[in-house]
This record gives structure tokens, sequence and C-alpha cells, in this order.
């Protein structure tokens, strides 16, 4: 049951060939028998999702269901839920539980899916192997000794060991991206603002972005239909219609214009990661698309811009976190100042502190104009070679990650080592355009994700691209042996 897709599932549900109490209890199951070995979950809750399987079977019975409705699903601990602990990978939040659900929480629920619970991932979403977790890191179910990738790595392991259908994941800089791809799932960054970040716990809030994580394209645009939709209590949302994703899906990628970017495929990339990527384009060849070498010339930039800009946006965010008003408090403070100081000092990990502090030295006084307004003025250079390079062609093709999963403590204690994880994916944050990424293979016995990047609102495009590919290819309905 848990190798099937989502449309699969769903068609099973709606013919009554299973309920969604048998589907939900099927992943419960797995979670229970299998987590240990993963630590993909902070949160599950088996009470809830029976509650709403129940539902959503009455639901299917009256005939008022919709195409997810009784589907499990689980979500990134960054989203607030009701009644259920959000922690956002934070001791900081350890206790916290959200009055109120996140828009993109409410959607899947007046959708009709269950969720199973909240998977791990770094520390305010900050890092790029889940290491950074206060609830331990997450194993990638290719090899247990790699990370999944970060920051949603939680909902990218518990996706590939077949613990729950489809997750939901953020992407601030290629966090729904790189663990799509060091864990073999298809996962897309959508144009920003078209997902409410509403009760989605801010890092840098000009480049978070929710999205979905699956294995196929097919299953992303279904959860993509389901978490979109413009958002009053979000002043960045987008106020266009709903698209329909699915029927998007089944169009000739014949005469398609793929650009390959020289700057990706050049030093800092493994080989065999390259490798993998040619067979790739020569298999969207074969489908009719063509291949041209493109520039992005300012992408070196990237890193270093990112570095001083979602630090500045995190250190103004998490100042709320004071201990006063949610999350944690140090005990017996001695007087104000010292509650601040240890339940900051208690309750964040080192690599927050480091991007708190980062940013708030970017943003004082003598130094903004230095740091932060150059590095903005470098965000529009390094978005306008977007624009110039959609001139030329209609998608960009290339690696998501410069390697596959490294091992767990490899990179640990070298964040600017760690900081290059995110080379191909971070730009894409800071144009605030869509990209996807989906298996392309294996490399080193561990999987390979490739990079299609499109233009504002080419989700429906990238979507289909994918599909095709997933349609001549099987890397994506892979299963880590011991998962299956
Ligand atoms: N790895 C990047 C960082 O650490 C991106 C994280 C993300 O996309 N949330 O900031």
């Amino acid at each position: 049951m848990h190798e099937k897709t989502l449309a699969e599932l769903s068609e099973l549900l709606h013919q009554r060939k299973i309920s969604s109490v048998e589907l939900t209890q099927h992943f419960l199951q797995r979670i229970e028998r299998y987590d240990g070995q993963l630590n993909s979950f902070v949160t599950v809750t088996p009470e809830l999702a029976l509650e709403q399987a129940r539902a959503a079977d009455a639901r299917l019975q009256a005939g008022t269901a919709g195409k997810l409705t009784g589907i499990p699903l689980a979500q990134k601990d960054i989203f607030c839920t009701a009644g259920v602990k959000t922690t956002c990978g934070s001791k900081m939040l350890d206790n916290f539980i959200a009055p109120y659900n996140a828009t993109v929480v409410e959607k899947c629920n007046a959708a009709g899916m269950v969720m199973l619970g909240k998977t791990n991932m770094d520390e305010f979403a900050m890092g790029s192997s889940n290491e950074t977790s206060y609830y331990g890191a997450v194993k990638n179910p290719w090899d247990v000794k790699a990370v999944p990738g970060g920051s949603s790595g939680g909902s990218a392991a518990a996706v590939a060991a077949r613990l729950a259908p489809i997750a939901t994941g953020t992407d601030t800089g290629g966090s729904i991206r790189q663990p799509a791809a060091l864990c073999n799932l298809t996962g897309l960054k959508p144009t920003y603002g078209l997902v409410s970040r509403y009760g989605m716990i801010a890092f840098a809030s000009s480049l978070d972005q929710g999205g979905p994580m699956a294995h196929s394209a097919e299953d992303v645009a279904l959860l993509m239909e389901t978490m979109t939709g413009f958002d009053k209590r979000d002043s960045t949302s987008l106020d266009r219609p709903v698209e329909n994703y699915s029927n998007q899906l089944n169009q000739s990628i014949e005469g398609l214009r793929i650009g390959v970017p020289k700057e990706y495929f050049g030093e800092g990339l493994d080989p065999e990661v390259a490798k993998v990527l040619e067979t790739s384009l020569k298999e969207f060849e074969q489908a009719g698309a063509t291949i041209h070498e493109v520039h992005l010339p300012n992408n070196q930039l990237a890193i270093p811009v990112y570095y001083i800009i979602a630090p500045a946006e995190c250190s103004s965010n998490l100042s709320r976190f004071d201990g006063v008003r949610f999350g944690y408090r140090c005990e017996n403070p001695k007087d104000l100042i010292d509650l601040y100081k240890r339940s900051r000092g208690e309750g964040f990990g080192a690599e927050v502190k480091r991007r708190i502090m980062i940013g708030t030295y970017a943003l004082s006084a003598g130094y903004y104009d230095a740091y932060y307004l150059k590095a903005q003025q470098l965000r529009r250079v390094l978005t306008q070679d977007f624009t110039d390079a959609f001139k030329q062609v209609d998608v960009l093709f290339g690696p998501t990650s410069p390697t596959v999963a490294f091992n767990i403590g490899e990179k640990v204690d070298d964040p600017v080592t760690m900081y290059l994880s995110d080379i191909y994916t971070i730009a894409v944050n800071l144009a605030g355009i869509p990209a996807l990424s989906l298996p392309a293979g294996f490399a080193h016995n561990r999987p390979v994700g490739m990079q299609l990047i499109g233009n504002y609102f080419s989700e429906g495009r990238l979507l289909n691209i994918a599909h095709q590919y997933q349609q001549r290819t099987d890397w994506h309905s892979r299963t880590p042996a011991s998962f299956a």
C-alpha cells in the first residue's frame, strides 16, 4: 500500500476498496516500526490522525470528498498546528503549542488530508543536513550513515522510507530541493508568494516559501493545488487564482529549450554527479528538447549575498523569542536582562546564534550600507541574470547539490563547507522564482537530484517536464531496500 502514488491511493479510497482509517493505520505502523532508525518525526499524532481519517471516511461515504480526502501526510514542524506541539527543531519551542493552524495546515485539513505527525528539521530551518536539530540528526533511508539533507530532512526521510506518502517542506535557500535530491524525491520550491507563510515560523521572510515533497511530479502537483491560494493574513501572498497543475502534466516537451548554465558545471561539482546529469540531458534530448549553454555570470555571489540577507532577516524575526511571551524560559532569572540573555542563550543552538550575530552586525549602524544594502543591490543583479537567461531558454537545468548525501558528522564543524551545499539552490530564493528537484539516478550508491529552474509562475511547466521525464525513467519510484 505504501508504494502507491497519491492518485492510486485516491482511487482506492474513492472506490471504497480501502478506508482512510486502514491507510492511516498502515502508515502509523510503519512509523512505529521504522522511525527508530531514522528519527524523521519529532511528534507523531496517532489519535488526531485516526480522528481525521474517520472524518475523511465519512466524507468519502457521503460523496463530498476531494482528490486528497483521506490521504495521510506529514507536516514539517515549522508549520503551526493548533493543539499539537510545534518545535521548529529548537529547544526554544520544545514546549510550544500554537493556538492556531498555519494556513497550509488549514488547507490540508479542509481538503480532508490526515496529519500523521510533525517532521524533524534543522533548528529554525538553518542548515543543510538536519544536524542542527535539537531533536538529533535524521538518517538518510538510502544509507543511515548519511544525512538526509536539510532543513526539511525529516520530511524527506519520512517520504523516502515510505512512512508517509507525501510531506510539506519549506525552502529559504534550498531546504526542499536539497533534501529531495539527497533522498531521491521530487520537491518543489514555488514562486515566492504562492504559498501562504501565515503560521509558518519565519526564518528569512523575503526568502521563505513552503512546498510539497513527494515521489513524483504528479503527486507534487496534487498537493500544490491544495497548498496554494491567496491569504489575506500574509501580506506577501499573491492574489491570483489557484492553478490546476495536474491538468498541465501531459504536454509534449518537443522543442522545449533547456538552458544549461555553464557556472553550474564547473569546479566543486562531483564528476560522478555530473555524469548522471549528462545522462538525464540525453533523455530530454530524446524527448525532443534542445539543449543550450547559458550563463549566470554572478552565481558566485549567491552564497555571500544570502549569508547577509538571511541572517539579517533571521536576527529580526528571532528577536520575538525573548523568554517572556512563549517558548523556553530560563530558571530563576535575576532580572529582566538576565531573563533575556539566559533564555536566548540556553534556548538557541550554535548555528542559530551564529546567524543572529552575523545578522545583527550586518544591520548595525555604520555597517548597514556596507553589507545589507550592498547585498540587496547584488540580489537585484542575481535576479537580472535569471531574467536574461529566460530570454534565451524556457527552463534551466543543473544539479541540485554539488555532491550526493555526505556522512553524518562530516561537515558539521565547518559552516562554510556546509553553506556551499546550497550553491545551486540559493540564487533561486533570492530571485523568488520556482525550482524543482527530481531524481536523476545514483552516484556512489546514493541518490542524485537534478534541478529545473523556471521563470515566475512556471510551476505547471516545471511539473510537466519532470512528469515527462518520470514517464520515461523509474528513478523516482525506487524504494531503499531496508524500508521496502
Ligand atoms: N541551508 C540553507 C541555510 O542553512 C538553506 C536553509 C533553508 O532553505 N531553510 O540557511
